[in-house]
């Protein structure tokens, strides 16, 4: 990938697409792309290796064609309980009766059913809640031990095979991957995903687990979804390198009327640390039936955009919707419209956090500065790793940041990023081209006029990670100058 070809798509904020039976024909993927997804999700808790095979070949010959590095995120399934099956399928339990769960593998009635998940019992308390069917039916525990529960049923309804459990008011005894998990993250691995995104975080731990068996190929994307997870909310996200608020799930451990807050919560603390976040699920969720959002849904796009999310996600509206483009479409409008706020840097600028004691930090804070004062075209960060990158993006500076790396995988990753436009290539060979590349790259990517300036950051050495010492102003079609 040495040229550099394709433009800036003029906004901050990040689109993330999952792919499903409604979008992974190469077809319809490059259709999304074009739309404005800037990463694509493959969803592990469906689809075969095979399809997921599929859908990283065509992202990739996507990327070929557009000469642009583009972003892959592989979601785990993560540690989901279910019941066992009913010798009818289904039943029906009635509000205030009591019903057990077991070890026991025979079929389920009335009465009882198998929840054949040892770990659960083990760590349930008399007093705490069991939701079944994304809550739909609630239970109270009476009585446990270590192979049942007894339980009242708080809100009732139609119980069917293999429906899915959450345990809302425990942490689990259980480890962040399953057997699949690992396969899947192996497999994943294998095909050069960029992201991985971790399911059901319950403790920093998790993190750890997962950063030691990716072997640190891919950074990790923490999904907040468990109220335990909340109660470490900062460790885990000081150890994660991304974080989602998955508010499907979320809304179903914590009262509904909870997922606003926490996702405030959650975007506050990321934006802290200068960790990158994405607000996911139900965003557009009409439009998995409807050719356009509902206003509410507008607004909650909006607002994620206004709180400084780093992307915003679909998740049914594009993997098995009947309008997967019009999704990407709608969004990428929402965004560019509250980006063209004149109040919107202003929010920006507020959510910054506390500007580290250290020579990087500082640097990345001046070129924000001087970029604001001289009205420049862009940031053009020069890095390796993407640590520079990343940095720049933490400032939310008022123009865009451009960066040039030789490592396609730091540009892939970079595109879950708020405000990044990565182009991946071995332009440098002496630290008196940085100039001429940046504003070379800038008018390929559509970016800035003659007379503008580019504030140009840099780690010298270029390779050593996390070196970013160097600061220095060029004027497009003009003379570069030292600052
Ligand atoms: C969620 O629960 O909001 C989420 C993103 O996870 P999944 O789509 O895997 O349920």
């Amino acid at each position: 990938m040495t040229d550099i070809i394709s433009s800036h798509r003029g906004r901050r904020g990040k689109i993330i697409a999952t792919l499903g039976p409604a979008s992974r024909d190469s077809d319809t993927i490059a259709m999304l792309y074009e739309a404005g997804a800037d990463v694509f999700r493959l969803n592990f808790s469906h689809g075969s290796h095979a399809d997921h095979a599929a859908s990283v070949a065509a992202i990739r010959a996507l990327e070929k064609e557009f000469k642009r590095p583009i972003t892959i995120l592989m979601d785990l399934q993560g540690p989901k309980l279910r019941v066992g099956q009913f010798a009818d399928g289904k039943v029906v339990l009635q509000q205030g009766a009591t019903f057990r769960l077991d070890l026991d593998s025979a079929l389920g009635d009335g009465k009882r059913v198998s929840l054949p998940h040892p770990e659960i019992f083990a760590a349930l308390t008399a007093g705490a809640a069991l939701l079944v069917d994304d809550g739909h039916l609630r239970f109270k525990v009476l009585r446990c031990d270590k192979d049942f529960a007894e339980v009242e049923v708080v809100i009732g309804g139609v119980i069917s095979d293999r429906k899915g459990v959450n345990v809302p008011d425990v942490t689990l005894p259980i480890p962040a991957m399953t057997d699949k998990d690992k396969a899947d993250l192996k497999f994943g691995l294998s095909e050069g995903v960029d992201w991985v995104a971790l399911s059901f975080v319950q403790r920093p731990e998790d993190v750890a687990e997962v950063r030691a068996a990716s072997g640190g190929k891919v950074g990790i994307v923490s999904k907040l979804e468990k109220p335990s997870a909340l109660d470490q909310l900062e460790a885990i996200v000081e150890i994660s390198d991304a974080v989602m608020v998955a508010r499907g799930d979320l809304g179903v451990e914590m009262p509904m009327e909870q997922v606003p807050v926490l996702q405030k919560r959650i975007v506050r603390s990321c934006r802290r640390h200068g960790k990158p976040v994405v607000v996911a699920t139900q965003m557009l969720d009409s439009m998995i039936k409807s050719p356009v959002p509902t206003r509410a849904e507008a607004s909650d796009v909006a607002t994620a955009v206004y709180d400084g999310a780093d992307a915003v996600m679909l998740s049914a509206e594009t993997a098995s919707g009947m309008f997967p483009v019009r999704a990407v479409a709608a969004m990428h409008r929402i965004i560019k419209q509250v980006e063209s706020d004149e109040h919107y840097l202003t929010l920006m600028a507020a959510g910054r956090g506390e500007i580290e004691h250290s020579s990087p930090a500082a640097i990345t804070a001046a070129a924000r500065q001087i970029a604001h004062t001289l009205g420049a075209a862009a940031i053009v960060t020069f890095t390796s790793s993407g640590s520079t990158t990343l940095r720049a993006a933490q400032e939310r500076p008022d123009v865009p940041i451009l960066c040039i790396t030789p490592s396609l995988g730091a540009g892939r990753r970079l595109g879950l990023v708020w405000g990044v436009h990565a182009v991946v290539g071995d332009f440098i060979h002496s630290v008196d081209d940085i100039g001429d590349v940046a504003v070379k790259a800038a008018k390929q990517a559509g970016i800035g006029q003659d007379g503008q300036a580019l504030v140009i950051t840099a780690g010298m050495p270029f390779g050593k990670v996390g070196s970013t010492n160097m600061v220095r102003v060029v004027w497009i079609g003009g003379e570069t100058g030292a600052a």
